[in-house]
């Protein structure tokens, strides 16, 4: 995630309290289950506290958590242990039968080092749906070797199967505060507003916040932003409009994503229009651009430009043609009084 800076240990972890309780209790009593299921949210540190787990439980130092300066623990700071083995999708139909008969090859040997050998499955939810997939997975959680123990991590919507639910102990994890996403990000480097607002759209999801992509659409929300509030004195640039239009039908899968950024903006300006809710707009980094302009806006208006959003989400889910969509909002948008 980039943000591995810290030696894994489960001390490191910060807002997965229960989780980390759990794990944590389990590692120093002893009785460490042969299979956990982590479930949540995407980007909310469940690889994260695996490895931190995997780690602690390995640890030759035998402290109260991973020592992070045994032999052990350096490779897993390393993310190079060899009894630390991570299966993950290849594609969106989930891990393939192929990859779970590799690993049941390499469960027949015994680990390298470890005392405890980890097996991480990660987002099994697509791969679950797969009655082949999911009965050979099955079959490799009933008959786990002796030192071996299995992490699966799955989405907090995605309904398991009972039978592979009952093999596990399952271990909750939850969106993280949107304040403790936005003071990592600052920590890695972006800019204050920048910040705020990816915090503020990341649903809680540390991995989301961080994905490159996110910078990309806050440069492209301040071009469409600063075309839709132009200066009233000329016309509306209509060929702007459609070169930026096309820009976004561009973005493919992340239009979606984009449109939830403009939500943002429309909510902005509409705490813009109230007195004394400033302070809870996020888009800060675009105050200035509608300063000007307070006077102008009424809460109606701005409440049709988010029906106008809406719709257009819909139609973006109802496959309609991603140029249209976004001519017809920017046009509806940018009709400000
Ligand atoms: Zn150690």
């Amino acid at each position: 995630m980039g943000v591995g800076v810290l030696k894994p240990a489960l001390a490191n972890i910060v807002g997965q309290e229960l989780a980390r309780k759990i794990l944590f209790k389990a590692a120093s009593g002893g009785k460490i289950s042969q299979a956990y299921m982590f479930k949540g949210p995407a980007g909310v540190g469940k690889r994260t506290m695996a490895l931190a787990f995997a780690a602690f439980i390995n640890c030759r130092d035998k402290g109260p958590d991973a020592c992070g300066r045994c032999p052990s623990c350096k490779k897993f700071a390393s993310n190079n242990h060899p009894d630390f083995m991570e299966i993950v999708p290849e594609g969106a139909a989930g891990i393939k039968i192929d990859q779970i008969r590799d690993l049941k090859s390499k469960l027949a040997f015994p680990s390298f080092e470890a005392a405890h050998r980890v097996i991480l499955l990660a987002d099994i939810q697509n791969t679950i749906r797969r009655p082949e997939v999911a009965n050979s997975l099955l079959k490799t959680l009933e008959e786990p070797p002796a030192d071996t123990i299995f992490i699966l991590t799955v989405d907090e919507a995605a309904e398991v199967l009972a039978t592979i639910a009952s093999r596990c102990q399952v271990v909750p994890f939850y969106s993280l505060p949107l304040e403790f996403i936005r003071r990592r990000l600052e920590a890695e480097g972006l800019e204050p507003t920048a910040a705020a607002a990816l915090s503020a759209i990341s649903g809680g999801s540390l991995g989301r916040a961080i994905a490159p992509e996110g910078r990309e659409l806050l440069a492209l929300r301040r071009q469409v932003v600063e075309l839709l509030i132009y200066d009233l004195s000329g016309p509306l640039p209509l060929p702007e409009l459609f070169r930026l239009a096309e820009t976004c039908a561009g973005l493919k899968d992340k239009l979606a994503y984009f449109f939830e950024l403009l939500g943002l903006w429309l909510r902005d300006l509409m705490l813009f229009a109230i007195p004394g809710q400033e302070h809870r707009m996020v888009n800060i980094d675009l105050v200035h651009l509608y300063q000007a302009r307070r006077e102008g806006w009424q809460l109606a208006e701005l409440s049709d430009k988010l029906q106008a959003l809406s719709l257009a989400r819909k139609q973006l889910r109802f496959n309609c043609d991603r140029r249209l969509v976004c001519e017809v909002l920017f046009l509806r948008l940018s009709a400000l009084p």
